[in-house]
């Protein structure tokens, strides 16, 4: 015991703390793994704050990977993992790097890559872990101490730190910068090849960014005059500009998207590009083109380092296999881009409409008032910069970004106005979580 025999008025008696283990017992509820809660648990000791310990474990639980409501109009955001996706698969070998013809050892990459040759009009491809990988595999396997020529209205930074002169700097290449910011012409290209012992010549797409004014870039037909093998990181994975896996024609907010099979019958060598952009699959990157370079690349020690895994190649097959049947309503990214404005209309009015039959809006206190807006969705992910394309919101008046995005099922929006009025898209919700969607606003007080 702690406490002295005689009273003191300084201190007063102190309760005795619980120990690590029971305290970690009694937030089980929050479904945490024991061994996480002992963690929670032994810092909430520690700082004295063992009423906050419920508190904790539920801001620990939220840190954890989750699903999540897009309700921001971006529907590749970066934030919440770029392409939804679905993948089914279950506790099974499969033949990864067995060819089934001959039973001998067959190569990963055989699979998907060939689907990927036909879906994108290309002789050969190979998968990596994503582009970035892709343009430093390139780079490695086809100009390592020689020379790549970049036009420096594409020395760009990507995004996450990814730098085109760092990444060259690491691949072993060297950079020939080529023209000015603004233009740059087949004659600098041609004096490059004169001047410098060139590997390639590589077009990299101003995915983020656009250079407007007194401007002047070199297309893909003029590069593939140069003697120089010419490599495209068009970034996005638009397979082919005519959208053949649509119902419709292709959507205008496409107009200015280089697309794999364009590019490569445009002349280029090679392309590369992402897996989770424009292409509504799995992280990954692709290299896609002649299959000369294509099986250079697969050589090069670095591709063993850069290699997909199984789940990733499986969940790449199904997705390609979607484009090969032309069903672009298999690929999330695809049928929530094409939902026409009339539905994603009357889902939002259903949702409004469900909301006011519960007392939803401004005459009854303590509800929010919800109600239809036009919006623009964007693609995001670091493609079409600039490309907006009708939507439809929900403005909910007031601030409630927090009290979504804090739910179990959290759900992200984003914020406009003065005042202010947070707008959920539901082009990016799934029309099965509309209910998830009114059963939320309907928690929502002013
Ligand atoms: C997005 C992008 C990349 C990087 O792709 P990741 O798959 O995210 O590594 C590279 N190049 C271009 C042009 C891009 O748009």
């Amino acid at each position: 015991m702690t406490t002295s025999p005689t009273p003191s008025t300084e201190t007063p008696p102190r309760e005795r703390p619980p120990s690590v283990d029971s305290l970690a017992r009694s937030l089980a509820d929050s479904g945490l793994p024991h061994a996480v809660l002992v963690e929670v648990a032994r810092a909430a000791i520690a700082d004295g704050a063992i009423a906050e310990a419920p508190d904790a474990a539920i801001a620990r639980k939220r840190r954890m990977l989750t699903p999540v409501i897009n309700g921001t109009g971006v529907l590749l955001h970066t934030n919440l993992g770029r392409a939804p996706l679905s993948h089914e698969q279950s506790a099974t070998y499969t033949n990864l790097e067995l060819s089934l013809v001959d039973g001998k050892r067959g190569s990963r990459q055989a699979a998907v890559g060939e689907l990927i040759a036909t879906a994108a009009g290309a002789e050969a491809a190979i998968v990596v872990n994503n582009c970035a990988g892709a343009v430093l595999l390139v780079l490695a396997a086809l100009a390592t101490g020689r020379g790549v020529a970049v036009s420096r209205g594409e020395l760009v930074e990507i995004g996450g730190g990814f730098r085109v002169p760092d990444v060259m700097a690491q691949s072993g290449a060297q950079l020939v910068e080529v023209g000015t910011t603004n233009r740059t012409r087949l004659a600098d290209f041609r004096k490059a090849e004169a001047d410098h012992d060139l590997a390639l010549a590589m077009h990299i797409h101003q995915s983020n960014y656009r250079i407007i004014g007194f401007t002047e870039a070199v297309s893909i037909q003029a590069l593939a005059s140069l003697d120089t093998t010419v490599v495209a990181d068009i970034g996005s994975g638009l397979l082919d500009r005519s959208c053949p896996w649509l119902d419709g024609p292709p959507p205008r907010w496409l107009d200015n998207e280089p697309a794999a099979r364009q590019t490569l019958q445009d002349g280029a060598d090679l392309v590369l590009f992402s897996g989770d952009k424009l292409l509504g699959g799995p992280q990954a990157g692709i290299i896609a083109g002649s299959a000369d370079l294509v099986a250079a690349c697969g050589r090069h020690p670095l591709a063993r380092a850069l290699r997909p895994g199984g789940l990733v190649l499986g969940a790449l097959q199904q997705t390609v296999l979607a484009y090969l049947r032309r069903d672009g309503d298999a690929i999330p990214f695809w049928r929530m881009a094409s939902q026409p404005l009339e539905v994603l209309r009357h889902r939002a009015q259903t949702i409004v409409a469900s909301c006011s039959a519960a007392g939803g809006d401004a005459s009854h206190p303590g509800t929010v008032a919800v109600e239809v807006i036009d919006t623009e969705a964007v693609p995001g992910g670091g493609t079409l910069p600039g490309v907006g394309f009708p939507s439809i919101g929900l403005a909910i008046a007031g601030n409630h970004l927090d009290a979504l995005r804090l739910r179990s099922r959290p759900i992200v929006g984003r914020l406009v106005g003065e005042p202010s009025a947070t707008i959920i898209d539901v082009r990016t919700v799934d029309p099965d979580d509309d209910q998830e969607l009114l059963a939320a606003i309907r928690g929502l007080r002013r």
